[in-house]
């Protein structure tokens, strides 16, 4: 199911985002992942390559797994919107209505124990469109079954590097939150 969804947003021409775009990126990583981690949508290295955190922010999100005992591959990584808005500009809202039902669909088919939102667009649009990322990053909150844990961002880390202390411990949370509902 993961690779059929993945089919249908390679060749999606749902909305304007399909004209600018190189390659649209349906995500990575494993179809039994515990974690899935959404971010907000490719960059200019997601969109060449068609994979998604690449860049400097997938750098990044490569030590932060690797420092709370995550593997790459044995976790699922994807965007809220799979293809790359012009500029970098945020995505619009009939963009991020445009994608629902493909990262439902991938939901429902990795069904995972957790879902880590990075950064304020994937908390506004899956937990309250008011979240401030600054007040509820670290602390997760169950719905369905799943535990979601919002974090911030590593791109956030990178044009302020006084954030990178408090994702670090985001991350430390998100491992202890596993964790705790592994034991269950
Ligand atoms: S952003 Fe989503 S809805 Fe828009 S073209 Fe890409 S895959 Fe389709």
């Amino acid at each position: 199911m993961l690779d059929e969804i993945a089919q249908q947003i390679k060749v999606c021409a749902r909305c304007a985002l399909a004209e600018s775009r190189t390659n649209a990126v349906p995500g990575e990583g494993s179809p039994q992942a515990q974690v899935l981690f959404i971010g907000e949508a490719p960059g200019v290295a997601e969109d060449r390559q068609g994979r998604p955190f690449v860049g400097p922010a997938g750098k990044l999100l490569n030590e932060l797994l690797l420092e709370v005992g995550l593997r790459r591959p044995e976790v699922y990584i994807t965007n809220i919107v799979k293809c790359r808005p012009p500029d970098n500009r945020a995505p619009r809202p009939d963009e991020v209505r445009a994608w629902r039902d493909y990262l439902d669909g991938q939901i429902a088919a990795i069904n995972p124990q957790v879902i880590c939102l990075m950064g304020r667009p994937a908390t506004q649009t899956l937990q309250d469109p008011k979240a401030a990322i600054g007040t509820v990053h670290g602390q997760g909150f169950e719905r369905e079954g799943i535990l979601y844990v919002p974090v911030y961002h590593p791109a956030a880390a990178l044009h302020n590097e006084s954030l990178r202390p408090a994702l670090i411990e985001d991350f430390s949370r998100l491992k202890r939150l596993l964790q705790q509902r592994l034991e269950r």
